[in-house]
């Protein structure tokens, strides 16, 4: 089969030709149909999340399972399934008690830790395929595995978000906050969208940000914020870029009992008063991708249209370097997404 291998971490990928994966005791094989492509694909190729190379990359999948390996009962071959791209144990308290991305066995990711899909076929332990409800499309199902169920996750669990909310959006025109936009906007809540290009605040407009801030260097940011506030500052602040900075903005904008939520990998660090926290019981959390069982809600809002796939570029899987180029220029609206022949 074709696949797409990084040779070594901090290396571009490059077409190869493989054998197709067998699937052993408990595991599948799916076809892949189609794939999404975001930024935190290019963390994992620099091999900032671990793992081991020669890798074939690719999390955010859809497809048709073509093989059961032996003991799997629950898929059959021919089901239209997405892949949950945590390996976890399923059997520590985190995992039994609804919290699985906390997992204390964790195992890593898929593509990762072990191969992908950007590749023909991708061979995974059967847990990890989901089936796709009737009216989702391939390219939305993969979509949903990442860049829309985090958001439903941080949303409804971390954030909090209820109808008379304003919520701050940190990086809202990349390819995980331009969903996180429309997850918001579903719980009703007023959406604030800051980013960094006037391209990405437009397109967060056209997906329902109800204001928006353009982040350039010397703005006061805060301030800003809390002019759109009536000087109260917002219900909770997601911030999808974490660096330093915009995460320490995230904190500073929040009104009183407000959370502040990181969902971005970044770098750098913010600082907290003990005493404003205490006064006003802010919370300041993480909030960790999604559950099996929220990644299967994500694909049936989705499926209702109440969630779209915002879709930037579209390119065959052999060319998904491309779409690294254009995450890497910032020039990416959205979401990568791979086709499959
Ligand atoms: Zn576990």
């Amino acid at each position: 089969m074709k696949a797409m291998v990084v040779q070594q971490w901090g290396e571009r990928s490059r077409l190869e030709e493989r054998a197709a994966p067998q699937p052993g005791p408990g595991e599948a094989v799916l076809g892949v149909r189609a794939a999404g492509v975001g930024l935190t694909l290019l963390n994992m190729r620099s091999g900032a999340f671990g793992g081991s190379a020669p890798r074939i990359m690719g999390h955010e999948l859809a497809g048709d399972i073509v093989a059961l390996g032996s003991g799997v009962t629950h898929l059959r071959v021919g089901q239209r399934c997405a892949v949950y791209f945590y390996l976890t144990c399923g059997r520590c308290r985190f995992c039994r008690g609804g919290r699985e991305t906390l997992c204390e066995a964790f195992g890593g990711y898929v593509g990762v830790h072990r191969d992908g899909g950007f590749a023909e076929q991708v061979c995974l332990p059967a847990e990890n395929f989901l089936p796709i409800p009737d009216g989702l499309g391939y390219e939305a199902a993969a979509i949903a595995a990442d860049a829309v169920n985090t958001n439903w996750h941080c949303m409804r669990e971390r954030a909090r978000i209820a109808a008379h909310d304003t919520v701050l959006l940190i990086g809202a025109g990349g390819g995980v906050g331009i969903h996180g936009v429309q997850v918001a906007r579903l719980f009703g809540a007023r959406v604030i969208a800051a980013d960094v290009t006037q391209e990405k605040l437009a397109l967060a407009q056209q997906w329902g940000a109800d204001a928006t801030i353009l982040v350039r260097d010397g703005a006061d940011l805060v301030g800003e914020t809390l002019r759109l506030t009536a000087g109260r500052g917002v219900a909770a602040a997601v911030d999808y870029v974490g660096s330093g900075a915009t995460f320490q903005w995230a904190i500073d904008a929040l009104a009183t009992a407000g959370r502040a939520v990181i969902v971005g990998v970044g770098q750098g660090r913010a600082s907290v008063d003990p005493r404003t926290l205490l006064q006003t019981e802010r919370i300041v959390t993480g909030s960790r991708h999604s559950t099996r069982a929220e990644f299967v809600e994500t694909m049936e809002i989705m499926a209702r249209g109440l969630v779209k796939p915002v879709v930037g570029m579209r390119v065959p899987f052999t060319e998904v370097e491309s779409v690294f180029d254009a995450i890497t220029a910032r020039t990416l609206p959205g979401r990568g997404a791979l086709t499959y022949d």
